[in-house]
This record gives C-alpha cells, structure tokens and sequence, in this order.
C-alpha cells in the first residue's frame, strides 16, 4: 500500500491506491514502441503538444514531450500518428455496475445480474469508448468488488477499464434509487446504520478490507425514506478522514450540498436541478472547492433517440428499438431544465468546484457505460465550459479525487492509458467521439472484438 498526499486535489483525506492494481495488464507489450507527430493532450493545465512523441514501455509512458527531443530506446518499434490527437484514456469517478444487462429501456437492476462476467461486460464497455479506468458510485457489492480488483491485478481479467469502488453507507432501505436497490439490497451491498457508533463500526470495516472511498446519501429522495442524520454522516466523515477514507456524498437539493459541504464531504455527486443555486451555497464552494461530479446525463434524452452511432453502435436492435420507443418523446421541460442546468452548472464552476466525470451510467440503457461519459463532457462544453477544461476534468482531475496518480496524465511514469483520436477535442469537443484507437496499459484494445461480442450477444443479453 502505497500512501500520497493529494496537493491540488479536492479530497482533503489523504487518499490511498493499491500499487498492486496498477501493475501491467495481460496482453501489454513489453518491447519499446514510441508513438510520433500526434497533437499530444497531457490531461492537466499544460499546453497541448503540437507535434508530439512518446514513448511506451512496459505499459508505461517512459517518455513524452516533443517530436525530436524524444529519444527512441534502440530497436524500439515507431508508430506514425502524424495528424492524429492523443489524449489521456478518460476517468470516470461516478458510474453503477454490474446490474444492468441491457434489456429494457427503463432500466432494470437485478441481484443475480452483478456477476464477476458482467462487470467485466460493463468495463468493457467504458474501455470500448475510451474509459481507462472507472469508480463505482457505491453500488457493488464489496466482496465481489475486492475479488474482481485481485483478479484484475493479477491480470487474470481481459483488457478493460480498471476497477474502482466506493463502499457505500446508507440508512436503512435507503440509498441508491428506486431502479438500483432492487439489486443493492437482496445482494446486502451497502452497509447499512442507524446511529453514528454503527456509521464509526461501517468505515472500520472498510478500512480493514484497504477500501480508500466510500459513499454517503443525504436527503430522503423525495420522501422515500427516512434520511440519514446529520449526526451520523457527520461521524461517518470523520471516522474516514481519521483514516485517510476519502468521502463521496450524493446530494440532491440545495440544502443537501450546504450539508454536505459543511460535514466535509470531499467529492459532491449530483448537481441542484430543481431551483437556482443560492450565494450561501456559492460561497461554501469557494470556502472548501470540493471535486464535483454533475452526473447530468442521467436525466437527458439520449443520443439513442437522434439516431446517433456513436452511441448506438454498442447497443442491440432490440433495445435500440425500446429506448425511441419509451425513451424519447417531448419534454415540454427541456428548455426550463437546460436554462436552470446551465446558471447552476456556470455558478458552481465559478466558485471553484472541481469538476470530474460521472455520468450516473448503469441505470438506464439509454444513458450507457462509456458514451454517457462522452455525453456528458459535451454537455459541460455546450453549458459554457472550455474543451480544454472539460478534458482536465475528464482525465487527470478524477484520478486525482480517487487517489490514483499514475492514470489521467500523458506524463513520464504513468500509465499509458490514451486514446488516438482522428480530429481534435480542443476544436470541438465532440472530436472525443472520433475514436481511432484505445490503448490500456500500453496494448491497442480490440474494439473490433468487442462490438461483435455485443452484436452477437446470446438472446439473454438481447
Ligand atoms: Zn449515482
């Protein structure tokens, strides 16, 4: 275990990785390749690299910077990617695995669906469209969870995004939505505490089993369930700042994200849809600039409905068929949602919130692992934010909120993770959707195999 103190991060624990995981996946090449005369995107505030190189060994970049000033190890192979855009493999921090197996469009979530085969189906799926690594929003079951990360670090897994978790903490029968705890709770998934001694005894087990992020919910969804009380997410934040836990707090409402923030909450999930953002709430953002993950697109019509193949591609006919049939009509509210989304989204970027991706994927069919990401990044743009920035907050910002320095950055030492697109993000940031190759630990992932797996899906997975 391998322990780092976050400096421009937003998790104010000092969170920790297991170096384990990291370790070179099966099927990586070993030999030397450098990579020249691509458009380099690091993923953090530097310029972008006109004309680029970099070299890749052991799964590892061992070298980036500009094309000449990087020196190729003898008998390394070169790889021409003049006119192409590198950027790091996205990272994801707020997604929900395991329970959907994509057969009807309102979302189904079942127990006996989160199986080691189908999170794997799920990771896929995220490295399919250039996800490198994602973060369960507290969801997975923990044991499973623990295994699946052993296994993928022993590189007993396929090439796929890395695994990441949060044990989530909830009240009773409370938690994750209506759709997801009817998968949650058969599978006992979520510790669940009624007073703060029992939220205090929750996190000891999560330190005990080296888990470094949990989720809390605030709020009562509506009326759904009795919320949490202050006084036990208050304990259960302390107890996991005391061990270097970081927090991640789903919170809805206005009052929900002050809460949150105040009890020190170090990743705020979920933006205010419902009315405009106060001052009070602005100011509290200034004060502690926790990471924020807006997971927006969730609750927009999917790209499924316009008929878009780039999110469409990985999807059968038949659920295609379900989303435009149930999915996609009218919203006389859109234009409201949209005019509310875009002055919050703009105030909290503005007081300093720390954006990072979460996409809310694995509830609906319509909102998909891996092209919801792609959704939501562009939406972020189209409400007023700079590509530039959204790609920081596509990259290296949630590695840092999940204690992962060695993916999100094109940079000496980390892992080479990228994805080689044929147009330019920085011009349009739809250009992540141009997606030439994925690379995961240094070996091109075969999206080709891939998509004929989902195409030729059994009629169970249909
Ligand atoms: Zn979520």
């Amino acid at each position: 275990m391998q322990l780092w103190r976050l400096t421009v991060g937003c998790a104010v624990a000092i969170a920790a990785a297991s170096v384990a995981l990291h370790s070179q996946q099966r099927g990586a090449p070993s030999g030397a390749v450098i990579y020249e005369g691509a458009r380099l995107i690091v993923g953090d505030e530097s310029a972008p690299i006109e004309s680029g190189a970099f070299v890749v060994q052991n799964g590892r970049f061992t070298a980036v910077g500009r094309r000449g000033a990087v020196q190729a190890p003898a008998g390394a192979t070169r790889v021409d990617l003049t006119g192409k855009t590198v950027m790091p493999a996205l990272v994801n921090a707020h997604v929900h695995f395991g329970y959907e197996r994509f057969t009807k469009a309102a979302g189904e979530s079942l127990p006996e669906n989160f199986t080691p085969e189908n999170l794997l189906d799920h990771l896929q799926r995220e490295a399919f469209y250039g996800v490198g690594t994602a973060n369960d929003g507290g969801s997975a079951p923990v044991q499973l969870s623990l295994q699946f990360q052993q296994d993928q670090a022993a590189r007993n897994v396929p090439p796929a995004a890395q695994y990441w978790f949060n044990a989530g903490i909830v009240p009773p029968n409370g938690g994750p939505d209506n759709i997801l705890i009817k998968g949650t709770r058969p599978l006992h998934a979520n510790y669940e505490v009624i007073r703060a001694p029992e939220g205090r005894a929750a996190v000891q087990d999560v330190v005990a089993k080296n888990i470094t992020h949990i989720k809390i919910w605030l709020g009562d969804r509506g009326g759904a369930y009795p919320a949490m009380p202050w006084q036990v997410y208050e304990a259960i934040i302390d107890e996991a700042h005391k061990n270097r836990v970081a927090v991640h707090a789903h919170a809805t409402t206005i009052r929900d994200q002050k809460e949150a923030i105040r009890a020190g909450a170090d990743v705020l999930v979920h933006m205010v849809q419902n009315q405009p953002i106060d001052d009070e709430l602005a100011a509290l953002v200034k004060d502690k600039r926790p990471c924020w993950a807006t997971v927006i697109a969730l609750g927009d019509r999917s790209d499924v409905c316009d008929n878009d193949p780039f999110f469409a591609q990985s999807l059968s006919a038949r659920i295609i068929a379900d989303i435009k049939a149930t999915n996609c009509g009218a919203n006389p509210n859109a234009a409201t949602r949209e005019e509310r989304l875009k002055a919050n989204f703009m105030k909290m970027i503005e007081s300093g919130a720390r954006l990072i991706l979460g996409a809310d994927t694995g509830i609906r069919p319509g909102n998909a692992f891996g092209s919801g990401d792609h959704h939501e990044i562009a939406h972020w743009v189209q409400m007023g934010l700079p590509p530039a920035q959204a790609i920081i907050a596509a990259t290296s910002r949630p590695a840092e909120a999940l204690g992962l320095k060695d993916v999100g950055r094109l940079a000496e030492g980390t892992m080479a993770d990228f994805l080689v697109l044929n147009a330019n993000p920085l011009d349009d940031i739809r250009n992540t959707r141009q997606i030439a190759s994925v690379y995961l630990r240094g070996a091109r992932l075969d999206r080709d195999a891939l998509l004929a797996k989902w195409k030729n899906a059994s009629p169970s997975q249909d």
